[in-house]
């Protein structure tokens, strides 16, 4: 059911600023050619704007099945804390893209991510508190998968714990050992992957220069210093009584230890996907030297050097890198390590996921975001113009498919005002687009953006500047005198919800009451019934209202004349302030009416009565 208290809460209207300039932007902008009908996302490391194949947009809402699968691997979390506002944007962006696609591109897509519950801070954070490594990881399991419920993201249809994973990763390292790409660190009992033997076996000549990043880990008994660890040796670790297992080598050695972080999903997207992975997600962080790393564990589990097509690129595992841009807060990345950061469960103390899901679909998923109080209440105005425009439609159609036409009353019952002062001159020429040109404009903003390497922010500028002139087109579209524009009208509107209903969907943009448990979140539609008893109570209240203030009006009045004249009897002035107090009365009850139809959510605007 809807939550009637906010679907009707007459919304104060926030004029941001920033909305009329990005539909000033929007306008001014010439429309761009749309050549698309496939999908082009664009590869991280080589900035290839790379098709999909297979992958179109669909303009139906009647699709029952799938028409292509594709797979998607995202690099999980390391559980040793809650999850903070860095995470929550790039799960976001993540689900996002899953959604559109699987919405409105037909796509099934096969979800896959690892989660880290075995790693350096875990061991030494299960020593500094004395509990089991596996007690404390998983309560930041648990803790991630809250989160991530609260964010409304969709939970991978796999995901691959480290702790369960053991044997499928010491198969994998077994195979990378094996061809002649790994070694035993004298020093540290590490199993290192050996970098620049891999580069020159492969003749690799694609690697992208990553300026002043390097590994920077000590390079002790290291072949070369970008050699990593494929597993990760506790007999000489600092951390006593650290977990470990066997890797038994072929040749007979054992290494007592833990597999290293970037061969995890190397391995375990592996063992899920196969070889090929079509899209990898993770934050841009991870470019290097984690994606980087892993990709090396891929190409050297995948290919022969100088045998296989793709043996000499790079990255080739994967067909898309797709990398999300940090979230920047004070100039700074959000970080744990940094100690800048803000919990996602602090965050939804204060507001709801609809912001940070906006915050997600306003930006680019490649662009950093910088977080600030400004950018919050940017989003929060987008949220409540969202929420007013889904209550228009909501309302609109419910009155044309229960009377003719619209009147004064009916638009001002839908706080429908129309401010011409507010709106702009650009704004002012796409008010004179009509509804069902509203809505291809909407259909092919949805298209065009998600199809150029989902460009999300396309579709939310133009609900938005709909939403601004949605009052406008209510008031001009219908005439008591002409049935037939009622129809097309109606029609035009059933269309509209449906389009924004697949929207929301794919965006996770709820305006139900997510605090309410028993209320499932299906429903869209509100009872008749209860818009009928309200709609009859609020005119029932209106019309008394507007009455008992006009003879209020012309009591005051004739009082002023009688005193004037200065011919008020006494018996006469106690009758007339007799009525006042009766009047005063019936106003009183009008707003406790008011009120107790706030109270159950349905928030009144009192028109000022004539002068
Ligand atoms: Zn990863």
């Amino acid at each position: 059911m809807w939550n009637r208290r906010r679907l009707f809460q007459r919304i104060i209207t926030i004029r941001s600023s920033s909305i009329v300039e990005k539909c000033q932007q929007l306008s001014s902008q010439p429309n761009r050619i749309i050549s698309f009908d496939q999908l082009e996302l664009r590869s991280t490391f080589d900035k290839q704007q790379r098709i999909i194949p297979n992958v179109t947009y669909l303009n139906r809402i009647d699709h029952h099945h799938y028409d292509s699968n594709l797979n998607l691997y995202c690099c999980g979390p390391t559980v040793y804390d809650h999850s903070h506002l860095g995470h929550a944007i790039t799960y976001i962006r993540c689900d996002l893209i899953i959604k559109m696609l699987q919405e409105f591109c037909n796509v099934n897509i096969h979800f896959a991510m690892n989660i880290t519950d075995i790693d350096d801070k875990i061991i030494k954070k299960s020593q500094e508190t004395n509990v089991d490594y596996r007690q404390l990881s998983n309560e930041y399991y648990q803790s991630f998968l809250q989160d991530m419920h609260s964010l409304r993201i969709t939970k991978p249809d796999y995901l691959g714990k480290v702790l369960d994973n053991i044997p499928t990763i010491s198969d994998y390292i077994h195979r990378i050992y094996d061809k002649g790409f790994a070694y035993i660190n004298s020093e540290t009992g590490d199993l290192n992957f050996d970098y620049e033997n891999f580069l020159r076996k492969y003749s690799i000549k694609n690697i992208p220069n990553f300026g002043s990043n390097q590994i920077t880990e000590k390079s002790f008994g290291k072949r070369s210093p970008k050699d990593f660890a494929l597993w990760k040796s506790s007999t000489t670790a600092k951390l006593s009584n650290e977990p470990y297992w066997l890797l038994k080598l072929p040749n007979g050695t054992e290494i007592k230890g833990r597999p290293g972080w970037h061969v995890e999903c190397s391995a375990i997207s592996e063992s899920i996907f196969g070889k090929k992975i079509d899209l990898h997600f993770g934050g841009q962080d991870l470019m290097f030297p984690h994606h980087h790393c892993e990709s090396c564990c891929s190409h050297v589990y995948q290919y022969k050097p100088s045998i296989d097509e793709n043996s000499q690129k790079l990255y080739s595992n994967v067909n898309v890198w797709l990398h999300s841009g940090h979230l920047i807060l004070r100039s700074e990345k959000m970080s744990k390590s940094l100690g800048n950061v803000i919990l996602i469960k602090d965050f939804l103390q204060k507001y709801s996921a609809n912001i940070l899901r906006l915050l997600c679909i306003r930006t680019h998923y490649r662009s950093e975001i910088d977080f600030d109080e400004k950018l919050l209440l940017e989003m929060s105005a987008f949220d409540e113009k969202l929420l007013e425009l889904q209550r228009q439609i909501e309302w609109a159609i419910y009155k044309l498919s229960t009377t003719t036409s619209f009147d004064n009353n009916d638009l001002s019952m839908m706080n429908v005002t129309i401010d011409t002062s507010t709106i702009d001159s650009s704004e002012q020429q796409q008010q004179q687009l009509s509804l069902d040109e509203w809505i291809n404009q909407i259909e092919q903003s949805i298209w065009s953006g998600l199809l150029d390497d989902m460009d999300l922010n396309r579709s939310l500028v133009k609900i938005i500047c709909l939403a601004n002139q949605f009052s406008g087109i209510l008031s001009s579209s219908i005439y008591p005198d002409q049935p037939q524009s009622k129809q097309k009208f109606l029609f035009n509107l059933i269309r509209l919800r449906k389009l924004l209903q697949r929207w929301f969907m794919a965006t996770s943009l709820d305006y139900y009451d997510s605090f309410d448990q028993s209320s499932s979140s299906t429903t869209t539609t509100i009872s008749t019934d209860q818009l009928a008893i309200v709609e009859y109570l609020t005119e029932f209240r209106q019309n008394i209202r507007q009455s008992t203030l006009l003879m209020m009006k012309n009591l005051k009045k004739f009082q002023q004349q009688q005193s004037e004249q200065q011919q008020q009897p006494e018996q006469q002035q106690q009758q007339l302030e007799q009525q006042k107090f009766e009047m005063n009365k019936i106003l009183e009850q009008c707003d406790q009416t008011r009120t107790f139809l706030e109270k159950h959510g349905f928030k009144l605007k009192d028109q000022r009565s004539s002068p």
